[in-house]
Parts: structure tokens; sequence; C-alpha cells
């Protein structure tokens, strides 16, 4: 695989058709410090291994998943020194199975530099095995909507652009994410979103623009393309149909999709022709998008790169 990344300022650029009426507006992530690389300055060294000397875990867990738990620590790098997240391999778990996962999701994460997904900072061997990335201290975004259920229809369109641009910025460069949701997209701030957890994702090659899985996996039904289910095809496109589920979700603030339903329900009603309802007070222009995002026919399907324009003018227009 060969490693890529887009200098910081590549990313400034597309907010150069940002409308002037705009550009007055409250701080957005790219004005503030969050938003920069933690590699931004030629004079940190960028490497993929971090010294446990450098890493100071911290009281209090932010999460746990698969691997273990996530704790918050500080990385002390050469001139400074920045808040992050550390994915702690379980002791019982040093099985080689889950540690290959880990690191191939750390191989997935290095490769990627966008600021609206997580960046990684470095694998770091000690104690345990510890994925050291940038911190996205507000958590997940259903659980921030579900908490937060005053939060104004610009703020939600505003975060879901930024997971457009991160998909889009995944889109170009050939990965395919395989398990979009609201519970995988981190805030920094309440206008500050990341796409997170490359569990799942996968590098496609030149010649295929899918990734075909070798059998049916513990896999987010709910969220899946209907080529997903029945050829167990993932593409970029099949990213945009979660990516509409994802778009249910965060204008739902943070509700299950499908609720009540089992997987093979929602596989038939899929297969029926049928949709979910539009969120209540979802905006029309947002529910139409939606529901692009779940043309059944992955090459009738809009990719990112017509989704991101459609939420950027949207939020242009009722930013004005
Ligand atoms: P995961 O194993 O990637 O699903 O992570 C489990 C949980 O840990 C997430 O749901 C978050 O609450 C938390 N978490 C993971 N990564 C981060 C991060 N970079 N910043 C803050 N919290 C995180």
């Amino acid at each position: 695989m060969t490693a890529f990344r887009s200098k910081t300022t590549d990313n400034l650029n597309q907010y150069a058709t940002r409308p002037e009426s705009t550009k007055n507006a409250e701080a957005m992530p790219m004005d503030t410090e969050v938003y920069e690389s933690p590699y931004a300055d030629p004079d940190e060294l960028r490497t993929s291994t971090v010294d446990r000397k450098q890493l100071i875990l911290e009281d209090g867990e932010l999460g746990s998943g698969n691997f273990g738990t996530v704790m918050k620590g500080i990385y002390k790098m050469r001139k400074t020194e920045k808040q992050v997240a550390v994915k702690i391999l379980k002791n019982d778990d040093n099985n080689a199975a889950v540690r290959d996962e880990m690191l191939r999701e750390a191989g997935v994460m290095q490769q990627l530099d966008n600021p609206y997904i997580v960046r990684m900072i470095g694998i770091c061997e000690a104690e345990n095995l510890m994925l050291v990335m940038e911190l996205a201290d507000l958590g997940p975004l259903n659980k921030f909507l579900q908490k937060n259920r005053q939060i104004a229809v610009r703020n939600i369109t505003e975060l879901v652009h930024q997971v457009s641009m991160g998909m889009k910025y995944l889109e170009e460069h050939n990965f395919v994410h395989r398990d979009l949701a609201a519970r995988n997209v981190l805030l920094v701030t309440q206008h500050y979103a990341k796409i997170s957890d490359f569990g799942l994702s996968k590098a496609l090659t030149e010649e295929e623009n899918y990734y075909k899985a070798k059998g049916h996996g513990k896999w987010p039904v709910k969220w899946y393309a209907p080529e997903c289910m029945n050829f167990f095809k993932f593409s970029c496109k099949s990213d945009v149909w979660s990516f509409g589920v994802l778009m249910w979700e965060a204008y739902s603030l943070g509700q299950k999709p499908y609720k009540g339903m089992k997987g093979n329900e929602v596989i038939q009603m899929i297969e029926s022709g049928e949709r979910m309802a539009a969120p209540a007070n979802c905006p029309p222009e947002m529910y139409e998008l939606m529901k692009k995002c779940w043309t059944y026919k992955a090459d009738e399907r809009p990719g990112f790169n017509v989704v991101e324009p459609r939420l950027r003018d949207y939020y242009y227009d009722i930013s004005q």
C-alpha cells in the first residue's frame, strides 16, 4: 500500500468558494488550533511509533470497544503537547488475531490525513499495545444529540456536511469505511465532527472499485446497502447508503434507525422499495438527499462527490 498525506493547506482549499456572507460567521474548525494536524509543524517529526515516555495516561475511560478501553492521555512532542485518546488492547486479548486487527486499523488510519477524520498519532508498544489518536472530547454524535435536543438544524447540517467532506476524501483516495454510522462520528466541539473507527475499513485497488467480503460477518445490517447484503460488495457507494442512515440518525437527534425491527425485516423492507420516513422537523431538502443515498442500485446512487456539494449548498443557504 502506498502511503499518502495531503498537506493541511490542501484541505483549506475546499473553502476557497466559501461565500462572503458566511466568512465572518462564528469560528469554523479550520480557524482553530484543533483543526491542525499534529504534524503541521515540520519540526515535529512524523513517526508512526510513540515512545511510552512521551505518553501520559489520565484517569477515566472515554469509552470501550471490541479491543478494550479508550482512555484520555497527553502526548508530549518536542515542542508542544497534545491531548490524545488512547485505545488500549485488553491484556487477555494479546492474542495474535485481535492484535493483528488493531494493527490493521492503525495501518489504514496512518494513511489518512483529513480534518474530518480522526488522525492516528502512532502505535505505542508498552505494557499493552496502544493506538494513540487525536482526541474528540465530546464523544459519539448520536449520544451528543440525544443529550442536546435543543440543537439547531443548521448545526446538525454543519456536522453532517463535515462528515460528507471526510467521506469525499476517503472516496477520492479509494478507501471504504464499511461502518459509517452516527456512533462512529466523534465530536471535537459542537461544531466540529470527525469520522472514526476504521476497524472494518479497506483500501481498494486501482483495478477494483469495490471490496468483496468472503462471507457474512457481525455486520451493522441497518446501515448496509442491498449489494452488501446480497453480494457482499462494498464500495464508496455503499458508504453513501450508510451516510443516508447517518443523516437520518442526525436529524432524528440520535434515534435508532428502523426502531424495533430485526435485521431480516429491514432487508425485506428495503427490497420492497420502502424507506424510513422523514424524522420530525427534518428539512425536506435533507430528506430528499437521504432518499437519494438510499437508491437501490449502486450505479444509480450518487457518490460523495455529489452528496458533499449538495450539503454544502444547503448549509450555506440556511446560513445566510
Ligand atoms: P471504538 O473502539 O473505536 O468503537 O471506540 C469506543 C469508544 O471510545 C467510542 O464510542 C468513543 O466513545 C471512545 N473513543 C474512541 N476514539 C476516541 C477518540 N479519538 N476521542 C474520543 N473518544 C474516543
